[in-house]
């Protein structure tokens, strides 16, 4: 089959699926592997795959070449310790394993004017590479049989129509996991309106020499910077370190920077050359939080961010897309006919995440106002073991 935007022309080619999958990012791909681990046949769109193997990573991958490109999606590289769980249900966790670069032992928040607050992950995290981590569960899904059109896709509701530029598709199931502001769960009428986010994020990499890299964040750590108009994580991958930035809207990134690194030297003494040229290669994605008034609707799921995302901050999105395809898949599991797999997986879904949702929204609200983060670090030196105990409760 013809898989290229080329055939664009041409009149769409029929795919015979049971699912269709819309979006190859952690949920799509992980969904993709756990139906085609059930023998369901399955579709998948995606327009960064690439129709002959995949992508990017180089076969030396000690060497990060980060500084190389565009940078493939707007992450911090931070996977929770949680996601094992279901990595082991969708067996994939021998994907992370191999291709994460270290792990997070522990994490510290800051404030100007407030000393930092440090505290041991409960679970200890990875640090991974999107531009390996996509690439890897895409080759695995393809691996297990399922097919991927390296083209974007569009979901008619009415007619149950899936179709991308060279290829259709009537399956018996649609997935939705297109990522934020989701167009599938636009068209199935599950977006809330008037209620989306106003916040932003940026995710950049860069090369620092050792002494810098060590000032900035040490291996091993997840760093957040809270300031006025958003904050920034830093976390090491050796010599590279990869920051995320989430920032209010009309408030720029430069600016951001600018003001982060007077309050915080080490930042401040990251070259201009350095900085002008990652943030060149930056990924930015929004608005956040994105927020759906359901996960589900007859014939469709929606995994992922595509199903609401709140917060960059607990660093939630990546252990979330595996845990929704994880749900998906319990879904299918306990279900007689694929018909029945959306209102299963809403319940499973609702029972699972309800807790987590409102913890994270919790989190977001506080964290956007700075001077509630200063008044809970001033706490935390009046209280250190309360508010560690606390706190790796809330960020696991
Ligand atoms: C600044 C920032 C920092 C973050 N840091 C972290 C972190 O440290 N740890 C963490 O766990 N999470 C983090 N996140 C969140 C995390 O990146 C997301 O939650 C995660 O990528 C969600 O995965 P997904 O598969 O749902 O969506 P995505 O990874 O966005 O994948 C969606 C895919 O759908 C494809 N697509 C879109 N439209 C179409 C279409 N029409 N047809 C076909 N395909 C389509 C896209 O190409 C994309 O590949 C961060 C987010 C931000 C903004």
């Amino acid at each position: 089959m013809n898989t290229s935007a080329g055939a664009a022309t041409k009149a769409p080619a029929e795919v015979g699926a049971d699912v269709a999958i819309i979006g190859g990012g952690l949920a799509g791909a992980a969904a993709a592997c756990a139906f085609a681990r059930r023998g369901i046949s399955t579709v998948l769109f995606e327009p960064r795959a690439q129709s002959d193997g995949l992508l990017s990573c180089s076969a030396d991958s000690t060497t990060p070449r980060l500084m190389a490109g565009r940078r493939a999606k707007c992450c911090g590289h931070c996977l929770h310790g949680r996601v094992r769980a279901s990595l082991a249900a969708l067996e994939l966790t021998d994907c992370v394993d191999r291709i994460a670069h270290g792990r997070t032992t522990r994490a510290r928040i800051e404030r100007r004017g407030v000393p930092a607050l440090e505290f041991e992950l409960a679970d200890p995290g990875f640090v991974v590479r999107r531009d390996e981590l996509d690439p890897a569960l895409l080759d695995e899904a393809r691996r297990r049989g399922v097919v991927i059109i390296a083209q974007s896709a569009r979901w008619s509701p009415r007619e149950n129509l899936v179709r991308s530029d060279s290829v259709e598709c009537r399956p018996k199931l649609v997935v939705g996991a297109d990522g934020l502001s989701s167009r599938v769960a636009r068209d199935a009428g599950l977006v809330e309106h008037g209620r989306q986010g106003r916040r932003f994020g940026l995710a950049f990499d860069f090369e620092a020499d050792a002494e810098l890299a060590d000032a900035l964040v040490e291996e091993g750590t997840i760093r957040m910077i809270v300031a006025d108009g958003g904050y920034l994580g830093l976390v090491r991958e050796r010599h590279a370190v990869h920051a995320g930035l989430l920032l209010d809207a009309k408030v720029s990134a430069r600016d951001a920077l600018a003001r982060i690194g007077t309050e915080h030297r080490e930042i401040g003494a990251i070259p201009q050359s350095i900085l002008h040229q990652a943030l060149a290669c930056a990924s930015g994605a929004g608005p956040i939080p994105f927020r759906t008034t359901s996960a589900w609707s007859d014939g469709l799921a929606l995994i992922g961010d595509a199903a609401g995302y709140v917060e960059p901050f607990t660093g939630e999105g990546m252990t979330w897309a595996f845990e929704s395809a994880a749900l998906l898949d319990a879904a299918v599991a306990a279900s007689t006919s694929l018909d029945a797999v959306p209102a299963r997986y809403g319940a499973l879904r609702s029972e699972a995440l309800a807790w987590t949702t409102r913890r994270c929204r919790a989190i977001a609200w506080v964290v956007a106002r700075p001077r509630l983060v200063t008044a809970a670090l001033r706490f935390a030196q009046c209280a250190p073991s309360i508010s560690r105990r606390i706190l790796q409760g809330v960020v696991r």
